[in-house]
Order: C-alpha cells, then sequence, then structure tokens
C-alpha cells in the first residue's frame, strides 16, 4: 500500500492541542487498518506571522499542494488583532482555499441520542438529526464584482453581485449527489429562486444534473424556509446544497442545533488536496490549558479518511469510537455537568484512540 502524506497545520490559540489529540487518534486507526501516513508539520495564521512575516508562506504552500490531506486547528487570535489588513491571520485560509481550488465545503450536523440535551431545541426534535450541508465555497456574492461607494441620482448606494456559472452549479450538485448516494440518497437544494434570477438557474442545473445521479431524490425549498425547517424539523434533511452566502447562514445555524460548537468536523474539498477542520475559531480565551474539546478536529479526521483517502470503514470507527467514549460518560470542559467525568483535551485524543 501507497504511503499516503497528510499536513498538519496546527495554527493558533488551541489549534497545537487539539490537532495533536486529533493525530493520536488518526496514528491509531492507521495501525489497525494497515495504512501508511506521513505526517508533515507546518505553519499557517498567526503562529506563521510570527515565524516567517506572511500567514501562508511559500513552504506551507509547497507542502499542502503536494500531500494528499491538509489537518488544521483553526488561525487567529488578539495577539495579531494590529497587523496590517494584508497579513491578517484569516488570509491564511482564504489562500489555502484558493491554492487547493477548494470549492466545496462539507459540514455534517449529526446530533446524537447522547448529547440532546446540549441542544438549544426539544430532545424529541433533535434526537438522531443527520444532514450534511454541502456549500458552494468560491463563487457567489462573495466573489463577485463589488462597488464599496458610489452615486445614483445624489444618493449613495454600494452594491455586490450574485453571480453563478452552469459548470459551477453543477459541480457542487454532482458533490452533493455523491454524497448523499453514500447516505439516505435525499438532496434538498437551497434557493430563493422566487425572487432571484441566479437562484432559477441554480434550480434549472440542480434538476439538470440529480438526472445522472439513478436513485437520488431531489427536492428544492426556497431558504426562508430551509432556515425554519432547520428548527423544527431537522430530522427530515439528509443532504443540503445551497450557494456560498445562503450555506454560510444555513450551516451556523445548523451547527447550534447540535449543542456545541467544539463537536462539529468541516471538510473543504476541490480537485485536489483536501482540508479538513473543526468549525470553531482558535479559542484563545482557553488555549493551552487542556480545556477544548477535540472532537470536532478527531471526527475531521474522520472526515479526511472518507473524502480524501477514501478510507470509509477507518472513517466509520473513528465516529464509532467517539460515540463509545461519550457513551461513557467522558466529558471535556465544555459539555462537563456533575456526574460525568471530566478529562482533558489530551485525554480525550488518548480515550477515542483506545476505543478504536
Ligand atoms: P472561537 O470559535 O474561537 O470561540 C468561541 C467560543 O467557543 C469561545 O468561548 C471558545 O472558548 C469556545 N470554543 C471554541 N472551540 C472550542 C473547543 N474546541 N472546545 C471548547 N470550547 C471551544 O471564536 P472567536 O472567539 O470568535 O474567535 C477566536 C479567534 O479564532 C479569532 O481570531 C477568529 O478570527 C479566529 N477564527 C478562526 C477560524 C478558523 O481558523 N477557521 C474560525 C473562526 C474564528
Amino acid at each position: 500500500m501507497s504511503t499516503r502524506k497528510v499536513v498538519v497545520i496546527p495554527g493558533d490559540g488551541i489549534g497545537t492541542e487539539i490537532t495533536e489529540a486529533a493525530q493520536v487518534v488518526l496514528d491509531k486507526v492507521a495501525k489497525k487498518a494497515g495504512l501508511k501516513l506521513e505526517f508533515s508539520l507546518a505553519y499557517a495564521g498567526g503562529a506563521a506571522i510570527d515565524r516567517n512575516g506572511v500567514p501562508l508562506p511559500e513552504e506551507t504552500l509547497s507542502l499542502v499542494k503536494n500531500c494528499d490531506a491538509v489537518l488544521l486547528g483553526a488561525v487567529g487570535g488578539p495577539k495579531w488583532d494590529s497587523v496590517s489588513p494584508d497579513i491578517r491571520p484569516e488570509k491564511a485560509i482564504l489562500g489555502l482555499r484558493k491554492a487547493l481550488g477548494l470549492y466545496a465545503n462539507l459540514r455534517p450536523i449529526r446530533v446524537s441520542e447522547i448529547l440532546t440535551d446540549y441542544s438549544p431545541l426539544k430532545s424529541e426534535i433533535v434526537a438522531g438529526a443527520d444532514i450534511l450541508i454541502v456549500r458552494e465555497l468560491t463563487g457567489g456574492i462573495y466573489f463577485g464584482e463589488k462597488c464599496e461607494s458610489e452615486t445614483a441620482d445624489g444618493v449613495e448606494q454600494a452594491w455586490d453581485k450574485e453571480l453563478y456559472s452552469v459548470p459551477e452549479i453543477s459541480r457542487i450538485v454532482r458533490m452533493a449527489c455523491e454524497a448523499a448516494a453514500k447516505r439516505k440518497g435525499r438532496v434538498t437544494s437551497v434557493d430563493k429562486a422566487n425572487v432571484l434570477a441566479s437562484s432559477r438557474l441554480w434550480r434549472r442545473v440542480a434538476e439538470g444534473t440529480v438526472k445522472n445521479y439513478a436513485g437520488i431524490e431531489l427536492n428544492h425549498m426556497y431558504v426562508d424556509n430551509c432556515a425554519m425547517q432547520l428548527v423544527l424539523a431537522p430530522k427530515k434533511f439528509d443532504v443540503i446544497v445551497t450557494s456560498n452566502l445562503f450555506g454560510d447562514i444555513l450551516s451556523d445555524e445548523a451547527a447550534v442545533i447540535a449543542g456545541s460548537i467544539g463537536m462539529i468536523p468541516s471538510a473543504s474539498i476541490g480537485d485536489g488536496p483536501g482540508l479538513y477542520e473543526p468549525i470553531h475559531g482558535s479559542a484563545p480565551d482557553i488555549a493551552g490549558q487542556g480545556l477544548a474539546n477535540p472532537i470536532g478536529t478527531i471526527l475531521s479526521t474522520a472526515m479526511l479518511l472518507r473524502y480524501s483517502l477514501n478510507e470509509l470503514v477507518a472513517a466509520d470507527k473513528i465516529e464509532q469510537a467517539v460515540d463509545k467514549v461519550l457513551a461513557k460518560g467522558y466529558r471535556t470542559q465544555d459539555l462537563y455537568k456533575a456526574g460525568l467525568t471530566k478529562v482533558s483535551t489530551e485525554e480525550m485524543g488518548r480515550l477515542v484512540a483506545e476505543h478504536i
């Protein structure tokens, strides 16, 4: 079996602790599955500004372009709040997305029975919800033409253009269909086709694309209705596919129903190496104290195995090990309640590894 290269970018704040914990788990599953993984360490964000003066050094770019997958902690923190805007730590994320051509962001929201009481929604509404949000990441209004200020008829105005092309829409819908084929086979395409021309094209292309996937069921939903349904009936969704702007908002809304920011992984995927990271930031308020929940990062390694290395069984093993550890009552500080067992970031990593 060939060696697969994984670049680990801890980043800043809790990034080092959570990626170390996740690497212990990845190492264990690799040993069990007979996978050969080669890890390289790279710098990005504030850590790279301190070392190299820029948030995304050339040596990091070269490593990530020549690997199979990238595992990222998080970047940023108050130490770099006053650096010049063109070298802010967050620029590293945009730079990585651009360099790797990452056009799809995948965010799974899975509410296990064990954690339903952490959700702001009632248990009976969320228990068993299992949604995958597929967000278009490189097009739409965030990257469209814009005007910061102009005067029309003596009045100041500003504008941003939402533009989607047929290839951009069809490739993200294909990604959603392929993901749905490994799940329950249902895709909900979210748009605002009653108002927006770009959404009407989105809807037409989604319908044409899904015809190529036997067994995938497509339905359409307006974004305002989707925002409501996510809190009223999250269990009715399987895969949601949507534009950059709508996906940005809906994926944060959906993350909240799972109850804890520390638990949710994400994947950004293109045609080359994928980038895997938890959805939270660098949490400078708890950095270096062993308080961070590493499960979002650990579950990101499961996505890495599934989507970049095509190691589906190994990915399932990680997710099952996380469930087992939670079922036994182990919790990091963020999810701790009386009667449970409080563990550090490092201990949580070791426990998950032991349950594989
Ligand atoms: P944050 O996600 O870092 O933290 C928000 C709150 O959630 C904090 O109270 C934090 O302690 C808690 N938290 C986050 N992750 C946790 C975990 N794994 N375990 C337990 N608790 C956790 O958001 P923020 O405070 O707004 O941002 C901090 C820094 O992170 C900023 O510099 C921001 O720009 C950056 N950031 C980076 C990314 C990224 O790298 N992708 C994403 C978001 C924010």
